[in-house]
């Protein structure tokens, strides 16, 4: 191997050529290996080339490119089972840069070559997997994923399930057009949520879990992942009479494609930087992740007469944002109790500002993570936001631990109750297995009360906290039997705020089905999966009765949220509590008669201000869309607000959001991410 030095002590330019390198060679041989079956080296030392790459791409995420073969394993269409399909022309990668300098060597070759100065269409790179559609007479007749370039996966099955992509355009054209399939930033924050609450392995940013989620065999689980999509390309943009990058856009508009709105046309290079200053400020703020900058020549005959090199355009280049990166120390490891019992770690450290907000704290997943990459109090560590969005330990600044630095000893009781800690077989946290565990059921309980579980409105953490102390409730039927007298003894609580906190508990009891079934907390069951089941068998008793298979056969609900529902219904103290929610009045029904809020929409579960003068529909219209999305649209800025969407002339509510470092969107910002919903 060219370069055995520890990872850790490369420089960055040492790291990207041989991540270059790297990438170079696998590719070859991934090719020769899995497509003419014409292996050029011995396996183990492929394995040696790839773990390296792996090693040095954790540690330099910046030079993962999307066709490193760490990303899109070579011959991964044979492996997946998923039938191979080959591109009628290759799907090239773009080629990258990380900095202006760089951009402007690119078009100063491009200028020289074309022998006059194009106009340029900028366009945010979005952070997915790559896909070609293939449309005949405006129907969608195949999908594929970019593979090598030159085969990819049929995933046209998987695709179909994503609503964002028409199955019938707006015109009968025969087109193949290609985008990127990527997941929202809300969806990913979501999904690893519950990965690390059931047990399994987040994934490491939205680019992975796009593509785990899309070269699925099972389309359910593609279904069940709400992906998004936008088309930027086309071999035949003459079939839709557009004759610019720009044009084209607006034409995949037009037929109803999904298409990114933030492009820009500059007529000269220089024009670039704002637009890169701009999104690189505003990129936190974006509900999908974008890890840099595209630039196309906006003209298809100049295009043509640029052509491209064997692997990249020259017409096109892509402009890479910087890492973002912090660094800061370790001041201790505090373990929490989930729902139901994962245990998990989180580093809490001293506060630092990182891509547009202040981090203090970082999940370290469970204890082979925490022990990988070996973590311990007083470490100083690097930071980096995963997809935009989550805080992560990139590594340990080995250099500058402390001498009397000892490894980190992973719990072996629980923090709440003491229990011993146990490893369930095929997962990955540790779990507290007591069902008399305290913070488990001030978890459950909290989690019943919630927003989209039975909306018990006024039940939040601290007031069950001061419950459970109080002994006042034991479990969630316990919540139907408290007293306005008991909830008068709770701290700040009055006359009126008890009898409104005692109202909000009685009317909790006619709502429908699906709400408690969510409520009582099924592992791997959410609010989408709960209204299916719901709507499937109507009542609770039917389906603590049901059988694995009639469940499993709900088409959005698979074979494990059948097997945890099975399992929890046969438990002797899930029985009890039907029989006692049922003795204190609560509603064991499913009612058909309220549009559920999408859970994995950006806006769910976010409190939202609206001011100004929004233009492209009336506040309330706004503000009843937001609702029907999960969002609380509430009057004033606190530091509470989640995000406030400004119309023209706004302003103390404005001002008070940019005080708070609160994310501010435009009316144009806002009806992209609309677009994106439905
Ligand atoms: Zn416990």
């Amino acid at each position: 191997m060219a370069n055995l030095e520890p990872v850790s002590s490369l420089t960055t330019d040492q790291a990207r050529q041989e991540i270059a390198d790297l990438q170079d060679k696998l590719t070859t041989y991934g090719v020769a290996y899995y497509e003419n079956d014409a292996p050029l080296v011995e396996d183990h030392v492929y394995d040696e080339l790839y773990s390296r790459l792996v090693a040095l791409e954790t540690r330099f995420p910046q030079f993962i490119t999307q066709d490193s073969p760490t990303q899109n394993v070579g011959g991964a269409e044979t492996k997946s089972g998923l039938s191979k399909v080959t591109h009628p022309e290759p799907m090239l990668s773009l080629g990258d840069v990380f900095s202006l300098e760089e951009l402007e060597e690119w078009e100063q070759r491009t200028v020289k070559a074309l022998g006059m100065q194009p106009s340029y269409n900028l366009e945010l790179k979005i952070d997915g997997l790559a896909v070609a559609l293939r449309y005949e007479q405006g129907q969608l007749k195949q999908a594929s994923t970019r593979g090598n370039g030159v085969i990819g996966e049929d995933v046209t099955a998987n695709v179909m399930t994503i609503d964002q992509v028409p199955k019938t355009l707006k015109e009968p054209v025969d087109i193949e057009v290609r985008g990127e399939i990527f997941m929202p930033k809300a969806s990913f924050a979501a999904l690893n949520e519950k990965r690390e609450e059931d047990g399994q392995e987040p994934f490491a940013n939205p680019r992975n879990a796009a593509a785990g989620s899309l070269r699925q065999l099972n389309p359910k689980v593609t279904k069940s992942r709400k992906l998004a999509a936008f088309i930027y390309y086309t071999a035949q943009p003459e079939v839709i009479g557009a004759n610019t990058q720009s044009e084209l856009l607006t034409r995949f508009a037009e037929l109803g494609l999904p298409t990114d709105t933030h492009n820009r046309v500059i007529g000269k290079m220089a024009e670039v930087k704002p637009y890169l200053d701009e999104y690189t400020q505003k990129r936190d703020q974006l509900s999908y992740g974008i890890d840099g900058v595209v630039v196309k020549v906006n003209a298809f005959d100049l295009e043509y007469d640029l052509g491209h090199t064997v692997k990249i355009p020259r017409w096109a280049i892509a402009y890479k944002f910087p890492p973002e990166e912090a660094q800061t120390v370790v001041r201790d490891i505090e373990w929490t109790v989930g729902r139901t019992g994962a245990v998990t770690p989180t580093a809490v450290m001293d506060p630092v500002f990182l891509a547009g907000t202040t981090v203090q704290r970082a999940s370290l997943h469970n204890p082979d993570y925490l022990e990988e990459k070996d973590v311990r109090i007083g470490d100083t560590v690097t930071l980096h936001k995963a997809g935009d969005i989550i805080p992560e330990i990139g590594m340990v600044i080995v250099e500058k631990r402390p001498k009397d630095s000892q490894p980190y000893q992973i719990p072996t009781k629980c923090p709440a109750c003491g229990a011993p800690l146990v490893h369930v077989e095929g997962e990955v946290v540790l779990r507290c297995i007591n069902p008399f565990c305290p913070a488990q059921i001030q978890e459950q309980l909290t989690h019943f009360a919630s927003r989209n579980a039975m909306n018990i409105d006024g039940m939040g953490p601290r007031v069950v906290a001061q419950l459970l102390a109080a002994d006042y409730v034991k479990d969630v039927a316990g919540i139907y039997r408290l007293t306005v007298e008991q909830l008068l003894k709770l701290d700040k609580f009055k006359e009126k705020s008890a009898q409104n906190l005692y109202n909000a508990i009685q009317a909790s009891k006619d709502n429908s089905l699906e709400r408690l079934l969510f409520g009582l907390g099924i592992r791997l069951v959410g609010a989408k999966a709960a209204r299916l089941i719901a709507e499937r068998f109507l009542t609770l008793p039917k389906i603590a009765a049901a059988k694995e298979g009639e469940i499993a056969e709900i088409d959005g609900i698979g074979d494990a949220i059948a097997d945890s529902v099975v399992q929890y219904f046969d438990k002797p103290q899930a029985q009890k509590l039907m029989a006692e929610l049922a003795q204190v009045g609560v509603n064991l029904e499913y009612r058909n008669n309220e549009p559920q809020a999408d859970e994995n929409s950006f806006f769910y579960g976010k409190r939202v201000v609206l001011t100004g003068k929004l233009e492209s529909s009336s506040r309330s219209g706004i503000a009843r869309w937001l609702s029907r999305h999960g969002a609380d649209v509430v009057g004033s800025v606190s530091s509470k607000t989640d995000l406030v969407i400004a119309g023209k002339d706004a302003g103390s509510k404005l001002q008070k959001a940019k005080e708070l470092d609160i994310p501010v969107w435009d009316e144009a910002e806002f009806l992209t991410a609309q677009r994106q919903e439905s």
